[in-house]
């Protein structure tokens, strides 16, 4: 074990930065394994922080709010990646544990390190060309061929700051259309369907890969995951070894998601997320260690537990008021209900999922 506050008994304290549902669910299950779970989110009462043992209500840069985290917690993680890198490196500089470290973050906030980092590794992705100018986008068009696909570098998620550009003459616009930010222009990715991985890895280098999921997405926004995906034998041998690139080319600690696309004869990464990621939410109802769990595990020090599914399982989110739909949905005896206890059902919000159990596939 790799530092000697390792593993973290039960009693120990978690830091989460961000209340939202992905903290609430870490939280949950940390508190199963005996942890206490802080929370530092600046919107007050947050779906994370009303199931913890308390919350900070701060921004997360706030420096006393960092020192305080750094000070009761044993180990400080995060449940989204626009936490500022540098508030990461601060709480790991003064001496607080830290997974996963400020470097993953800080790749996965920046889409061109990001395919850089993830190429250098050898998980391959769609051709692509930074954008600093309309020009580029002219000059990128001629490389990357038309359609291409602008994405603003940060601060892109659920495909926002994206447009799809036809040709030269729309490249101005385009560029105004992202807010004329720096950007990524992507080759178009011709895939078949959109398959994620989640993947963990300890403080020990050892590491554990979950089975395939196939997301369907409705305006930028995940709808529906089922796992485990139909994959041949081939395909799943490829994500393991990508999920393996990734995690040990960032030295990783703790679950990260793997967004893919498959071509039928390859994958190529769309994108990742250094933390528990919501193509996961299916292992809750079917896999004995859930992402939750297993990210507590991982960051504790802990063994990592199994990946197996016992069970293949359609999730799906409810966004906004489908939240209403809660009681109906309770009734069913194949579905389990996940609410994050958000008191307001704004349009498109992640406000609920549900896991229906499937069908085994016959062989
Ligand atoms: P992202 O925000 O990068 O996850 O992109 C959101 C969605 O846009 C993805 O789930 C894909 O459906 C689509 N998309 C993103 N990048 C590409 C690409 N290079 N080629 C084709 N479709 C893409």
């Amino acid at each position: 074990m790799a530092d000697e506050r390792l593993p973290l008994q039960p009693g120990a304290t978690i830091g989460v930065m961000g209340g939202g549902q992905l903290g609430r669910m870490i939280s949950q299950a940390a508190s199963r394994l005996g942890f206490d779970v802080v929370v530092l989110d600046p919107e007050e009462n947050s779906p994370a922080g009303r199931v913890s043992r308390g919350q900070i209500v701060a921004a997360y840069d706030d420096p006393t709010a960092l020192n305080v985290m750094g000070r009761v917690c044993d180990v400080v993680t995060f449940e989204f990646e626009n936490v500022p890198a540098a508030a990461v490196e601060a709480l790991a500089a003064g001496g607080a544990l830290v997974a996963p470290g400020p470097t993953a973050l800080a790749i996965a906030q920046d889409r061109v390190d990001e395919k850089t980092f993830l190429n250098a590794v050898g998980a391959r992705t769609v051709d692509f060309v930074a954008v600093e100018s309309a020009g580029d986008i002219v000059a990128g068009l001629e490389r990357l061929g038309a359609p291409a696909l602008l994405k603003t570098r940060r601060d892109g998620y659920d495909g926002k700051g994206q447009v799809w550009v036809r040709k030269a003459s729309e490249a101005a616009h385009a560029f105004a259309a992202i807010g004329e930010r720096p950007a990524i222009l992507e080759a178009r990715a011709p895939f078949q369907r959109e398959l994620s991985v989640i993947c963990a890895r300890g403080w020990d280098g050892k590491v554990a890969v979950y089975p395939l999921g196939e997301n369907t997405h409705a305006g930028g926004i995940l709808r529906t995951t089922v796992a485990p995906a139909v994959t041949d034998a081939a395909t799943q041998r490829r994500a393991k070894r990508i999920a393996r690139a990734i995690l040990d080319g960032l030295d990783y600690v703790g679950v990260l998601g793997v967004e893919l696309f498959d071509l039928g004869d390859r994958l190529l990464v769309n994108e990742i997320a250094p933390r528990v990621h919501n193509t996961g939410h299916w292992t809750q109802d079917g896999c004995v260690c859930d992402q939750f769990e297993q990210h507590v595990r991982a960051i504790a020090g802990w063994p990592l537990g199994p990946t197996a599914a016992h069970a293949r399982i359609e999730m799906t989110n409810l966004l906004g008021s489908e939240v209403d739909r809660w009681s109906r949905l309770a009734g069913r005896a194949d579905t389990r209900l996940h609410l994050y206890g958000k008191v307001e059902a704004r349009r498109g919000r992640k406000m609920a999922h549900v896991n229906r159990i499937l069908p085994p596939v016959a062989d």
